[in-house]
């Protein structure tokens, strides 16, 4: 293989891989390879793939086929993440163009194999931090040391790995230096944080908040993928106190039925849930919640459905998102008995984002009148050619929540003040007011 001047990455999946994308490209551009924006003309193309559920397993797929057909002579095509590690064989059999196949975590190693000298990079120059928009991924671990019976990212990632509050300061440092207004905290389980850094249970993650809002002050701090029951008094009590830790919380519940619960291993003490929802609620009246629940999970009745339903009704988050429940070799669900059949998972799916439609657009509907601050994410003109902008107030978290779109002008990657105008289903109307 020629030395590699020129590269492109194809990151699919999750805002995790994202991070794991980024990671290698300063890695990349350290190594002085330069970015190309189309893979036609890179030396060396590499995909990080997503394994996590069938569908994204097959969109990673689709977009190594692709490559490999049109690989030209001298690219290097590389596929890495999630999907190799658990069938990097079967996609390199399918796909003979591909050179090379790392699982997860090998970063280093892609960019040693491209003739980067890792060793030589000891830090990483601010120039070279990437900040797209306003927002920024701070991942802060990686793995899971959960047992839920759904899920294959233990199988793939690995147990839980904490990164260094240290590392994680200086991370978040550069990236507000870079322009980022908002860093999204994420990892498989963000409440997990600290546990195998011998902290104790919970205690971790508040630390790390205090941590990191005290050294970029100008940055929201948005939490994602909160596990149920590691939501703490001490995590509410310091979210609630902490300025630029905004009052969202992402909480995947997954379902609303304890049966369904305890057969899914997951925290299924409801009252529990209840109650945390209620203590967030009154810390912080403004909070807006997000979860994810699965449908069709194997052995769900039509009445433990309607306990999901049920459930859900009475929380009223303000996003919540339902898959259908997707069967994972390596996993505790993958041989259980009554699989439900993929029409009455998707009917179920269909139900739940029926009702919920009607729930988001009511907790939308309490932001009228009011006046937020927006991270400017789009400009553009309306259909008279006025100007208009697009991006999200506090109570969207990036490429999950819909959007708020307002009348006004601004400059891309600011934050400037909006009010609140109108309230469809999922998104918002606004004008900016300064
Ligand atoms: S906590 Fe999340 S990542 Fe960990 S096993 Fe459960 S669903 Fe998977």
């Amino acid at each position: 293989m020629a030395v590699p001047r020129t590269y492109h990455v194809v990151t699919l999946g999750c805002p995790k891989n994202d991070v794991d994308s980024e990671h290698l490209e300063r890695l990349l551009t350290g190594g002085e390879l330069l970015p190309v924006l189309q893979p036609e003309g890179a030396d060396a193309i590499i995909v990080n793939t997503c394994g996590f559920i069938e569908q994204s397993q097959e969109q990673s797929m689709e977009a190594v086929r692709e490559l490999s057909r049109n690989k030209r002579e001298g690219q290097t095509l590389i596929v890495a993440g999630c999907m190799t590690q658990l069938y990097g064989r079967q996609v390199k059999e399918e796909n003979p163009a591909i050179d090379h196949v790392f699982g997860v975590g090998q970063w280093q190693d892609v960019a040693r194999l491209l003739s980067v000298d890792v060793d030589a990079i000891h830090d990483i120059p601010e120039s070279n931090v990437k900040v797209s928009g306003p927002s920024a991924y701070l991942k802060i671990s990686d793995g899971c040391d959960a047992p839920c019976t759904f899920c294959v990212i233990p199988k793939i990632k690995g147990g839980l790995r904490s990164a260094p509050a240290g590392m994680l300061v200086k991370e978040a440092q550069r990236l507000a230096a870079a322009g980022a207004k908002e860093l999204v905290l994420v990892g498989q389980d963000t409440t997990a944080w600290g546990e195998d850094l011998r902290m104790p249970v919970g205690s971790g993650l508040p630390g790390l908040l205090e941590m990191v809002s005290e050294a970029v002050p100008g940055a929201w701090l948005r939490l994602m993928y909160a596990y149920p029951s590691r939501v703490s008094p001490q995590l509410i009590e310091t979210m609630a106190r902490l300025a630029n830790v905004i009052p969202y919380l992402d909480v995947p519940l997954q379902h609303g039925s304890e049966a369904v619960l305890r057969r899914m291993k997951r925290p299924s003490n409801l009252d529990n849930v209840l109650r945390s929802i209620e203590d967030l609620r009154s810390a912080m009246p403004e909070i807006v919640l997000r979860t994810s629940f699965i449908a069709g999970f194997p052995g769900e009745t039509e009445a433990e459905f309607k306990e999901l339903l049920d459930f859900a009704r009475a929380i009223r988050f303000d996003h919540a998102g339902c898959f259908t429940y997707s069967r994972q070799q390596w996993t505790g669900a993958f041989e259980m008995d009554a699989q439900v059949p993929d029409e009455v998972k998707f009917e179920r799916r269909d139900r739940f984002m029926r009702q919920q439609r009607k729930i988001a657009a009511k907790q939308a509907r309490r932001f009228v009148g009011r006046e937020l601050d927006f991270l400017v994410e789009g400009t553009g003109e309306d259909e008279d050619g006025a100007p208009v902008i697009a991006g999200r107030t506090y109570r969207e978290a990036p490429e999950v929540d819909g959007l708020v779109i307002a009348r006004g002008m601004a400059t891309m990657g600011k934050r400037v003040r909006v009010r609140i105008d109108e309230a469809a289903d999922y998104d918002l109307f606004a004008t900016v007011v300064r």
